[in-house]
């Protein structure tokens, strides 16, 4: 069967992407989205409609936060702002560069910081009452969902990106429960300033044996589930 895509490309395909390693790229990001979907989480399509200047503004932020990554010599040219209820409340740049650390980038740090923001007890554990992220919320009607409900995290808010999102600042938005991306660069765009991700997305597609990092799996299963033991032996935890 063939279906009609927006592509990673650019450009709307009813089969084979021309680009080298479209295809499995595209599949990753249809594969993530439905799942995202199956799940009730209410995420919606990366390939928005024209924005409005409001979001065209988020746009600027977002690309303003880059810039400055890059002319101080912080990180690559990778800004994000997350807005909730047209108001920005969380910011990141990639900061690489300046840290050292690899994971370090735009989606994730803004991220963390909407999330400190809107529920600064987090980490204490001491607060899952109304009004913080970690309030439970019911799964949507249809959900295959495991559980009856899910601790709210971003729900409600949208993340505006100047380059399309890596793997994991991708899997990172899903953890986070954002309803809608907005990217502007391409991962073509991304792939021609030398930031390539197109093999992550291919690995992705592909059996643990077969990815370019060595995995061995099920390794000591035994001693990792007692970990899982504990978590479901604690009365009072709290899913999320
Ligand atoms: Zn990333």
């Amino acid at each position: 069967m063939s279906t009609t895509v927006n592509c990673c490309c650019d450009a709307v395909h009813d089969g084979n992407c021309p680009e080298p390693g479209g295809l499995s790229r595209r599949l990753f990001m249809a594969t993530a989205a439905g799942a995202a979907g199956a799940a009730g989480l209410g995420f919606s399509p990366a390939v928005a409609a024209a924005p409005s200047p409001d979001k065209a503004k988020f746009m600027e932020e977002a690309t303003r936060l880059a810039i400055e990554s890059v002319e101080k010599g912080w990180g690559g040219p990778f800004g994000a702002v997350i807005v909730k209820d047209g108001e920005i409340i969380g910011r990141g740049q990639n900061r690489v560069l300046l840290t050292g650390i690899p994971v370090f980038h735009a989606e994730i740090t803004a991220i963390m910081d909407a999330s400190a923001r809107l529920n600064p007890k987090a980490l204490l554990g001491s607060d899952y009452g109304a009004g913080t992220i970690l309030e439970m919320i019911p799964r949507e009607p249809g959900s295959p969902d495991p559980v009856p409900e899910r601790a709210r995290m971003l729900k409600g808010c949208e993340i505006y990106i100047n380059g399309a999102p890596c793997p994991m600042c991708m899997s990172a938005i899903y953890w986070s429960r954002i309803d809608h991306v907005y990217f502007a660069a391409s991962l073509k765009d991304t792939s021609a300033i030398g930031f390539d991700d197109a093999f992550q997305y291919e690995d992705f597609a592909k059996p643990w044996s077969e990815r370019r990092i060595a995995v061995t799996e099920n390794f000591e299963r035994a001693t990792g589930l007692k970990a899982y033991e504990a978590w479901m032996n604690k009365k009072d935890r709290h899913p999320y």
